[in-house]
C-alpha cells in the first residue's frame, strides 16, 4: 500500500545560488542561463515516488534579497525540511549559509526539521572552486551531526539534481 507524505520545503541561499534552477530543473526538465530573480511568495511541487511512499513537496523558492528578509520568514515557518544552497565558487554564497542558519536557529525548531546542504554549480572550473567539499562536510556534520546531508550538484549539467530530492523524501519519509 502506498502512503502520501505532503511536505512543506523551504529553499534559501544567497541571490544567484542557483536556488530556481533547481527547482526548475528537477520540476520542468530544463535550465536557462538567464533566470529572473524571484519576488513574492510562491511555490511549486513536486513529486517523489519511494518505496511505499508518494512524496509531494511544497517547494518554497525564496528571493534571498536582503530586501525581502522580512518575507522570507513565510517561507520557512512551518517547513519540514529545508533546503540551503551555496555556489561552490562563492565564498559568500557560503557564509550566507551560516546566516540563514542562524536566523532558522531563531525562529523554527530544527530538531523537527530535515536540513540539506546544496554545493551548486559543481560544473565550473575546478579552479573557481572556493568552498572545499572537505569544508562544507564539516561544517553540516557541526550543525546536523550528519556529513551525508552535503550534496554537490550542478543544475546546469542535471549532476546530483535528482538527489536532493530523494534525500530530501527519504529524511522526510523517515522522520515520520
Ligand atoms: P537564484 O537567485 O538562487 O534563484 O539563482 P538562479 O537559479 O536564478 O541562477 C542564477 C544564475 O546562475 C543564472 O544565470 C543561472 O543560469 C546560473 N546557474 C544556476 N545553476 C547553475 C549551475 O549549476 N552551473 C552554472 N554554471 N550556472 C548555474
Ligand atoms: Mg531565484
Amino acid at each position: 500500500m502506498t502512503r502520501t507524505l505532503d511536505a512543506k520545503v523551504a529553499i534559501l541561499g544567497r541571490q544567484a545560488v542557483g536556488k530556481t534552477s533547481l527547482v526548475t530543473r528537477y520540476v520542468h526538465h530544463t535550465f536557462t542561463d538567464r533566470t529572473s530573480s524571484t519576488i513574492g511568495a510562491s511555490f511549486v511541487t513536486a513529486k517523489v515516488a519511494l518505496d511505499n511512499w508518494e512524496c509531494r513537496l511544497q517547494l518554497w523558492d525564496s528571493s534571498g534579497q536582503e530586501r525581502f528578509r522580512a518575507m522570507t520568514q513565510m517561507y520557512y515557518r512551518g517547513a519540514n525540511a529545508v533546503v540551503l544552497v551555496y555556489d561552490i565558487t562563492s565564498e559568500d554564497s557560503f557564509k550566507d549559509v551560516d546566516t540563514w542558519l542562524q536566523e532558522l536557529k531563531r525562529n523554527i525548531d530544527l530538531d523537527d526539521t530535515v536540513i540539506l546542504l546544496v554545493g551548486n554549480k559543481l560544473d565550473l572550473s575546478p579552479e573557481s572552486r572556493q568552498i572545499d567539499y572537505s569544508r562544507a562536510r564539516d561544517y553540516i556534520k557541526t550543525i546536523s551531526g550528519d556529513e551525508t546531508a552535503l550534496l554537490e550538484i550542478s543544475c546546469r549539467d542535471d549532476d546530483g539534481v535528482i538527489d536532493v530530492f530523494y534525500e530530501l523524501a527519504t529524511r522526510l519519509v523517515r522522520k515520520q
